[in-house]
């Protein structure tokens, strides 16, 4: 039966921190599913929209795109997830179904992607979510919550890149995962995975033994200049996971000839172009992944036994789980477990 009124966290100015906030329950749609949340992670990217550094978000503002919790009703058209399934729903809870990329399977390039966030209209820190379903994942039975959550959108956003980019080299890829954080620590354990050789590149050097244990056979230190001097022309691919201030130019040299640099993260660019052109490099944007790559992620992930590392906080300290990710103090990723009454 469809609830009347649906209690959630929003921001109600852009900055503002989170309050209890109660909405009308969003009507469903043929495609629909209505997930109640059990729990919901913390990205980096609920900051920015907090702070509405991208400037597309209308105020109040419910954000929330780490998902996990069980379908509560089902719109008549919807073919795959039941009533009272387990699922896992990420930053994209709908699209068009019809632009030239929808019809390719790349999903998360739809014409539409601005009003396809899960967010629109209001997202999971909140006791229930609506997507279309087929944006709902099952999840493998043995897998946590917690874990499942922080791979609906770290994880498939480092599996993603990694699979098209690093799998996709016959030899054994030489990798350079850029920050040791939410998006790292999962990229290292999923390049490892994948048989990749892997360089931790981190601005914290007491990141060294995690970043080791994560799977990383070798750390750098990015104020390390002799250490980036050695590493010089050694890496086919960056995967840059961090919002903080980058100096460019040593870093790109990392990189082979021909190499690759991929952003999953939103950092200021500012790089020069000779070594850029001279050396034959490319620079991508990668954003999230499309519904083939997640399905596949949630499976791999579970078969090479791929674990954020998690701290669990009750939904009702969002603004603490939020100052602490603002702060780059989570280790590695939180995730809100729901406390408040459904
Ligand atoms: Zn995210
Ligand atoms: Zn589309």
């Amino acid at each position: 039966m469809s609830p009347s009124s649906v209690v959630g966290y929003a921001a109600r100015a852009a900055g503002s921190a989170l309050e209890p906030f109660t909405y009308e329950a969003p009507a469903l749609g043929d495609q629909d599913v209505r997930v109640s949340v059990t729990h919901c992670g913390v990205c980096y990217t609920d900051v920015h929209a907090i702070d509405d550094d991208y400037e597309v978000f209308s105020f109040p503002l419910l954000p929330g795109h780490e998902i996990v919790g069980n379908v509560s009703e089902v719109g008549r058209a919807v073919s795959g997830p039941k009533l009272g399934d387990r699922v896992g729903i990420g930053w994209q809870g709908r699209s068009c179904m019809r632009c030239e990329w929808c019809l390719q399977g790349e999903e998360q390039l739809c014409q539409d992607i601005a009003e396809a966030g899960t967010w629109t209209p209001y997202g999971g820190f909140s006791c229930s979510v609506v997507v279309d379903g087929r944006f709902a994942y099952p999840l493998p039975q043995a897998m946590p919550s917690e874990v499942a959550a922080v791979l609906m959108c770290a994880g498939i956003s480092v599996y993603s890149p990694l699979r098209a980019y690093a799998a996709a080299v016959p030899a054994s890829t030489k990798v350079g995962i850029v920050g040791v954080g939410g998006l790292g620590h999962l990229a290292i354990q999923f390049a490892r995975a994948l048989g990749c050789e892997v360089t931790a590149i981190s601005s914290s050097p007491g990141k060294e033994q995690e970043a080791r244990a994560f799977g990383a056979d070798h750390f750098i230190a990015v104020g390390d200049t002799a250490a980036m001097e050695r590493a010089e022309y050694g890496l086919d691919l960056l995967l840059c996971t961090t919002h903080c201030g980058i100096d460019w130019r040593p870093l790109l040299m990392t990189l082979k000839k021909n190499g690759r640099l991929v952003l999953l993260s939103f950092p200021r660019l500012a790089l020069g172009s000779v070594d850029l052109v001279s050396h034959q490099l490319s620079i991508t944007g990668s954003f999230i992944g499309n519904r083939k790559t997640m399905r596949d992620m949630l499976a791999f992930a579970q078969e090479h036994h791929i674990l954020p590392r998690v701290e669990l906080m009750p939904m009702s300290q969002v603004n603490e789980a939020i100052r602490r990710v603002r702060e780059n103090q989570a280790r590695y990723r939180i995730v809100l477990v729901n406390d408040m009454a459904v």
